[in-house]
């Protein structure tokens, strides 16, 4: 790529002109799910500026990146990450972690994923106020790695999927509160939404079925009463923050997507009733098949998880891509989604390979993780497509991927805000 970049400074002169130009041979049109030949995006300051038919000439004192050879698309997006943990097996494990590791690991799996083309991130469920403070450091410079969208830690309710006293004895930790993500009631349900808030979260994650990873015997019974749900989304909507919610199994989900929370996240023994529920009130799925396919095959493993976690994974694993098929065959909106954390941070292009190959057109995978989840997450007018006046936030890889997923692996560039964060 350094041959392909010509620089030109005004040396003399104390004012820098900021506009860059790119020149591109194919760049993806997300909105009418079309290839764009040979034009010229030009970017100032933060915001794409124009874009135009052809090659144009580049004024001196401003920048080329030629991308000729390349397939240009928006900054790819992953609606579902956790930074600050990758999943260890039983033996990996180290006996003791300090809290600070995940903090510090967070930043090195923030760059990673930035790398990997992926300039925008929802984070739902942390251990602590890592992605809030990530997010900030992020935002404000100090730190370089995607935008974070994240729900800080997530609502359980006692014993259920991400309380965080699972599978330790009962006299080695007190007892849960709203405050720390666990509920029972719907009194409960606004301490904790406001505690979030208060917290700086952006959304909030609820875990409404039993998880596959957890230390727990059910990975797909219901967790949260019709009520608690309804609270939490009520809550939810008084301080403008959206819900995604964690779940398995179909009574869980179902509950929640009546009570109106925004996405719906893995929902592997999703039914045809709470697809159609779904189409209807417009919510999100965000398949995390990349998860299901990781867990599957550590199953295999004897000894990689808890003996009580591993029929969990080996069923629940391969059914997420079945469910993703069916649900994208009748309507549901798709939403990108990996759990990159439970798989390693920097694979999230796999999913765009499971996604191809579960019957989706590979035009529509990149569609699904740039203007859907822009949507998702209500910047589309700001993000998510390559369009005059939206944040240039682009990404090029070598060759054309629509004919070869695979070639998402080979992130060649990377431009978030209008600054040029990666080029290979
Ligand atoms: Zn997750």
């Amino acid at each position: 790529m350094k041959n392909l970049i010509y620089s030109f400074f005004l040396l003399s002169s104390s004012y820098v002109f900021s506009s860059t130009y790119i020149y591109t041979s194919s760049y993806i049109d997300v909105v009418d799910l079309k290839i764009i030949k040979n034009s010229t995006i030009v970017v100032d300051d933060k915001l794409i500026s124009s874009i135009d038919r052809g090659f144009i000439k580049v004024p001196d004192g401003s920048e080329l990146i030629d991308l000729r050879g390349h397939t240009l698309m928006p900054g790819l997006m992953d609606m579902h990450v956790h930074f600050g943990q990758e999943y260890l097996s039983k033996s990996e494990r180290p006996a003791k972690v300090e809290r600070e590791t995940s903090a510090i690991l967070a930043t090195q799996h923030a760059l990673k994923t930035l790398k990997a083309g992926f300039t925008t991130v929802r984070q739902v469920g942390d251990r602590g106020m890592v992605a809030i403070s990530l997010r900030d450091a992020i935002n404000s410079g100090q730190l370089t790695g995607p935008s974070i969208f994240t729900s800080g830690k997530s609502i359980a309710t006692t014993g259920g999927h991400a309380d965080p006293t699972n599978g330790l004895a009962s006299g080695d930790y007190s007892y849960p509160t709203a405050e720390d993500g666990v509920i029972n009631g719907p009194y409960d349900a606004y301490a904790a939404v406001r505690q979030r808030y208060k917290d700086g979260a952006d959304g909030i994650k609820l875990t409404v079925t039993g998880g596959v990873l957890s230390v727990a015997k059910s990975g797909d019974n219901p967790q949260f009463t019709e009520e608690e749900v309804v609270s939490v989304v009520k809550a939810a909507k008084d301080y403008g923050m959206w819900v995604a919610v964690h779940a398995h199994g179909a009574e869980g989900m179902k509950r929640a997507v009546i009570a109106g929370v925004n996405s719906v996240e893995h929902g592997t023994f999703m039914t045809e009733e709470v697809m159609d529920l779904m189409i209807k009130n417009g919510t999100y799925y965000v398949p995390t098949i990349s998860a299901g396919e990781f867990v599957a095959e550590k199953a295999k493993i004897d000894n990689y998880f808890p003996d009580i976690v591993r029929p969990k994974a080996a069923s629940v694993g391969p059914q997420i891509a079945a469910t993703f098929a069916k649900a994208y065959k009748r309507g549901v909106k798709i939403a990108f989604g990996t759990d990159a954390g439970v798989q390693a941070h920097g694979t999230n292009w796999r999913e765009f390979v499971y996604m191809s190959e579960n019957g989706m057109p590979p035009i529509e995978t990149i569609k699904a993780a740039t203007i859907e989840t822009a949507k998702l997450l209500s910047i589309d007018l700001t993000h998510g497509s390559i369009t005059v006046g939206k944040v240039a936030d682009l990404v090029a890889v070598k060759g054309n991927p629509l004919d070869d997923m695979y070639l998402m692996q080979n992130i060649s560039f990377v431009m978030k805000g209008g600054e040029n964060v990666f080029s290979d």
